[in-house]
């Protein structure tokens, strides 16, 4: 395709960079007002304390949905939630092609076909090394390694220059699973010229390198023959290399494994339907495992994170229906504390201690586990390789993407440019810069439903779960003459004893019908008014009495 004199190529963000998770990122290229677009992955991220209730947080899309027509495909460079997580949620929004190799086309599937949109969705599978022809972007899928299977770097090739988007990645010579880093397609992309390199940013405040997931085997092996009673590894499900060398360590050491957990087997099927893990021996079941000696068994669980649904906080609670441990047991943590999950982590293992069962994590056993993303050698050596003339650091909290742009200026890279979600940066022609703002932010899964960041519900949820709740009901004739009430109910707050929560319930019943006989005329015939009124009276009572503002619902009945 010939460029035309007002041809711009820009890269805009709308999740992902400055925060790690959700990534969204989206290639424009055309005049500014007939951009053509792609889409480079579409994942969620988590909610935490702050969101009760909100498990999952979707990147807010209303700027690629305004511009939905001219959107040409969404690629998904791998499996991991933070990248293909929002995909089921959002793309009825803007329905592109979607492509993907073919470990991550199969998670996909399981997620549309349970968002009931396998039968909507065109997914096109690309082969590993494969193309992709996107109007004015032509689609080179690199091999690099990483924590999933078939994680994918792109070299996107447009008229104004070529982009390396990393994807995640490390530099990892002997993953186990999959093919080591296509450095030769690096190197060549690096010798054709290129114009800007999109990068994972997660470790970059660690020196040296992550370190090989051949060498998390070797550890393995050893430390479980350690053992004489039974034995639960802790791994993410996706990171199907460490399910592997779990498997192959517990199969060296005469234990047969028994997975616990649904993603477990989930991910085990979708790296089955790929060609991986089919060497194995059968993996026994719940029932199967219970008749096993102790030193028979090894259980491959989820819920590394201290997640409380999962198979791992079960055990911990004495509550999974089949796996216990107990005294001469041992939990293996082959995984990293996610930042943030470091509490419900720590509750997780002081319960796995409560029992006697003894832990071993990266802390103490260093081999146990290696990280998925490139530390500051890594970062260094593909620096080297691709030698861009604009380093755009992604996949990071703000620390972070400051931080690997000035490493990336040490390294005599040219330019940096760290945008937020939603600038646009125009790449070329011309020096890199942001020209533009669009809508980026938060929308929220709350019980199915999807929210935006600050709305209500969430926000009066909060309220309620700090400060507590009353409910006020009168019944009022037609002209606002009491008939019954007002009786207050109070729902998260405290009282010394139950007599004088009745007292402080009467006092507030006071103060209720006290603004309900301060209202006069026409207000009285208007029931919002009436709660509103009564609502204000309360909450000042509440202040004094708690010095707290709780939620007042207040309910005016009419006879
Ligand atoms: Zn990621
Ligand atoms: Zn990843």
């Amino acid at each position: 395709m010939a460029k035309s004199s007002n041809d711009e190529l820009v890269f805009l963000p709308l999740g992902g960079s400055n925060e790690i998770g959700m990534n969204f990122n989206l290639y424009g290229y055309g005049p500014p007002d007939d951009r053509k677009w792609i889409v480079v992955d579409l994942g969620v991220t988590f909610g935490d304390q702050t969101t009760p209730g909100v498990e999952v947080i979707l990147p807010d899309p209303e700027f690629m949905e305004q511009n939905a027509d001219r959107l040409l495909g969404i690629v998904l460079t791998h499996a991991h939630e933070d990248h293909i997580g929002a995909v089921a949620h959002l793309w009825p929004r803007f329905k592109a092609p979607i492509y993907a190799t073919p470990f991550t086309a199969f998670i996909l599937r399981e997620k549309l076909r349970e968002a009931g949109l396998l039968d909507e969705a065109e997914i096109t599978i690309v082969p590993l090394g494969g193309t992709i022809e996107l109007g004015p972007f032509k689609l080179e899928l690199i091999t690099l390694t990483h924590s999933i299977p078939e994680p994918n770097g792109l070299a996107i090739r447009t008229p104004l220059g070529t982009i390396l988007h990393t994807g995640d990645w490390k530099i990892d010579p002997d993953p186990l699973l999959g093919g080591p880093t296509d450095i030769d397609a690096i190197r060549k992309l690096g010798d054709e010229g290129v114009l800007a390199m999109v990068c994972d940013s997660t470790n970059v405040f660690v020196d040296g390198h992550a370190g090989s997931e051949a060498d998390v085997r070797k550890a393995l092996i050893p430390l479980i023959a350690s053992f004489k009673g039974k034995v639960a590894v802790a791994c993410f499900a996706s990171n199907v290399a460490r399910m592997d060398s779990v498997i192959r360590a517990a199969e060296a050491n005469g234990r047969r494994v028994c997975l616990v957990g649904r993603s477990m087997h989930r991910m085990a099927a979708a790296a089955k339907s790929v060609g991986l893990m089919t060497d194995l021996k059968p993996f026994v079941d719940d029932s199967e495992a219970k008749r096993l000696p102790a030193n028979g068994v090894l259980y491959l669980c989820t819920g590394s994170q201290g997640e409380p649904r999962a198979a791992l906080s079960r055990i911990a609670e004495g509550t999974h229906p089949h796996v216990n441990l107990g005294a001469n047991d041992a939990c293996v943590f082959s995984s990293r504390v996610i930042p943030g999950n470091d509490v419900p982590i720590r509750n997780l293992q002081n319960k796995l201690t409560e029992r006697g069962v003894r832990l071993y994590t990266e802390r103490d056993h260093p081999g146990i586990h290696v990280s998925g993303h490139p530390c500051r050698d890594e970062l260094a050596q593909m620096y080297a390789w691709a030698r861009p003339e604009i380093a755009v650091p992604t996949h990071g909290e703000r620390r972070h993407l400051m931080e690997h742009a000035a490493f990336a200026r040490d390294l005599q890279v040219p330019q940096q440019v760290t945008p937020r979600n939603g600038d646009m940066v125009r790449l070329a022609p011309g020096r890199a810069e942001i020209i533009d703002e669009v809508t980026a932010g938060r929308l929220y899964v709350d019980a199915g439903v999807v929210v935006p960041e600050h709305g209500e519900a969430l926000r009066e949820r909060r309220h309620a779960a700090y400060n507590g709740m009353l409910a006020v009901s009168v019944v009022l004739d037609g002209r606002g003459k009491i008939v019954s009430g007002p009786q207050v109910r109070a729902l998260g707050l405290p009282t010394e004893s139950e007599e004088h929560l009745d007292e402080v319930l009467n006092d507030l019943a006071d103060e209720a019908e006290t603004a309900l006989r301060r209202m006069k005329g026409h207000d009285l015939e208007m029931d919002e008014a009436i709660e509103k009124a009564i609502s204000r009276g309360v909450k000042k009572a509440s202040q004094r009495i708690w010095g707290r503002r709780p939620v007042v619902e207040t309910t005016v009945l009419r006879v």
